[in-house]
């Protein structure tokens, strides 16, 4: 609940009340009309801060006094994803508002931030870590690491806390790799040369296609099929054709592969560029409309389990012999990802160029004895792709534009990441189509970020830091406007990232390095 959250992220059973809902308990709760709520929201700008007010002078005049526990709390929020059908708006209302007329002023502060979603207290994933690091164990520093490991197998913290507030992290070996429990994918670190790339990941390598799509972790245990997406959100329902292949051409009683998504044209099958199949991650209707004009093959690269066993632990040569020994390749369905083993310079830059050629990102060159870490930046598997700028940055607040944009949002502000804040560093207007069916456009994004709208100030409004996006730019230069002490020169939208949440954005540590290597380019030409 720290993280706002009543069952681990990957679940998709969510609290998914809207501000509308909430007004409408809180006034049943507080007994005030609907109207006098949505006037406190208007000058408190935060629902949650409303219902700590209303409670507070309700208080005064009832005196009523109930002790609300966690436990009721979550049993009754738990009930709210499993609402279904006729009177269900009736029933959450009287969900919440048995726990509003019990809740004492900052109670009700919480629970209703935690309704909406929006709990702002600043605790994440690794406060809770370091937490129980600290509150269980003397050698806090290995301990939370021995945690973490754990959290990025099982990604649930929950389940976790239960183990090592025995005092022991040793139970922490019990968490397995389970069919259905998504795992964090492994991210790799950049080279800028295939010569640079052979010097740290040692020679021979394999070199394998970097593909331009979106990852997908696929669990399979018989005929059923789970798809995870690299923040761990279940897609398994938007790609049918998917557990299909899988079905037929994997060869296991049970598995865990991880692959990239490629979308290609149904004519020419040539592959397209990621942005022109990003609609299908999230489209909830017309999925097989949408599976036939935007037909994806899955590369896979990797296997992380294999008939009840884990391979994180194998070496990645071992792994990856599985996949061509279990997986039947067909092209446009699902292939082994191009990749060729070799020491040898020349056949790797060939490679490189034929990714290039091929419309791919550029390679990925990966050590032959690693074993897989999950959730880690490794220095074992390396990107190598041609010198581009470009960041994912997360839309955080924006502008109503004028003439025929009017009533759309027409300039979005970006922020990056530092820790558990966002800071601004730009604004983006260019990049988005003015027709809804040329691409992402101005409307579309804006029906998008409106209800992640916190405040309005005239023109001006802020969002929810929720919706992940590609820009290219020309430079970075130091800004005072921006919180970030840094802007972007000639920022240029080029795809929405509805794979990629805020917290896989680009980081101010890193928005520093790139100006600083821009500094060292300019001097030395
Ligand atoms: P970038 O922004 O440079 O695309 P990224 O943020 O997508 O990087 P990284 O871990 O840095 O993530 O780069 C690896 C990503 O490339 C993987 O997450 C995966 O989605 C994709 N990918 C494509 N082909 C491969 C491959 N053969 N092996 C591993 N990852 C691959």
């Amino acid at each position: 609940m720290l993280l706002g959250n009543i069952y681990p992220d990957y679940d998709e059973r969510k609290i998914g009340i809207s501000s509308q809902l909430a007004i409408k308990a809180i006034s049943k709760a507080v007994g005030i009309n609907k109207e006098k709520v949505v006037q406190e929201w208007k000058s408190l700008g935060d629902l949650g801060k409303v219902a700590e007010k209303l409670t507070k002078n309700k208080k005064q005049s009832t005196l009523q006094s109930h002790i609300l526990t966690t436990e009721k709390i979550l049993e009754n929020l738990r009930k709210l994803p499993a609402l279904e059908g006729k009177g269900t708006v009736d029933k959450k209302i009287a969900l919440i508002t048995e726990l509003l007329t019990s809740a004492s002023p900052v109670e009700a502060l919480y629970l209703v931030r935690t309704l909406i979603g929006d709990l702002r207290i600043g605790i994440q994933v690794s406060t809770i870590r370091e937490s129980m690091a600290h509150a269980f164990f003397k050698n806090e520093k290995e301990e939370a690491q021995k945690i973490q490991g754990a959290i990025d197998k099982a990604n649930d913290l929950a389940a976790i806390f239960d183990i090592v507030k025995k005092g022991k992290t040793s139970g922490l070996g019990k968490v397995k790799v389970e069919i259905g429990k998504p795992i964090k994918a492994m991210l790799a670190q950049k080279a800028k040369t295939i010569k640079e790339g052979f010097e740290a990941v040692g020679k021979p390598c394999a070199i394998e296609y970097k593909y331009d799509g979106f990852r997908l972790i696929i669990h399979k245990k018989g005929n059923n099929i789970i798809l995870f997406t690299r923040r761990l959100e279940n897609v398994t329902k938007q790609f049918p054709e998917v557990a299909d292949y899988i079905r037929k051409y994997v060869n296991a009683d049970s598995a865990i592969l991880d692959s990239e998504a490629v979308g290609f044209d149904k004519k020419t099958k040539e592959y397209k560029p990621f942005q022109s199949i990003s609609q299908r991650i999230k489209r909830k209707y017309d999925i097989e409309k949408l599976q036939e004009e935007l037909p994806i093959e899955i590369n896979v690269f990797d296997i992380l389990y294999y008939n009840g066993k884990s391979l994180l632990d194998e070496h990645f040569k071992k792994r990856t012999e599985l996949i061509k020994k279990i997986i039947e390749s067909h092209p446009y369905k699902i292939i082994h990802s191009k990749q060729i083993i070799t020491d040898d310079e020349k056949k790797a830059e060939d490679f490189y160029k034929k990714a290039l050629k091929d419309r791919q990102e550029g390679v990925m060159m990966k050590n032959l004895d690693a074993v897989y870490n999950p959730g880690s930046r490794v220095g074992h598997m390396l990107k190598i792709k041609p010198e581009e700028r470009d960041f994912d940055l997360v839309i955080t607040g924006g502008e109503y534009g004028k003439g025929k944009r009017s009533g759309w949002i027409s300039s979005f502000i970006l922020s990056c990441r530092d820790k558990d804040k966002f800071l601004e560093i730009g604004k983006v207007g260019t990049g988005f189509k003015e027709k809804k069916e040329e691409g992402v456009s101005f409307e579309e994004l804006t029906e998008k970020v409106k209800p992640l709208i916190t405040e309005e100030k005239g023109k001006n409004v802020k969002i929810k830091p929720k919706i992940v996006v590609s820009v290219t730019y020309q430079e970075i230069q130091k800004s005072p406007t921006y919180s970030s002490g840094f802007a972007l020169r000639f920022p240029r939208f080029t795809a929405l990232r509805p794979d990629r949440s805020a917290s896989d954005i680009a980081t101010l540590t890193e928005i520093k390095k790139d100006f600083g290597k821009q500094k060292r380019n300019w001097k030395y030409g």
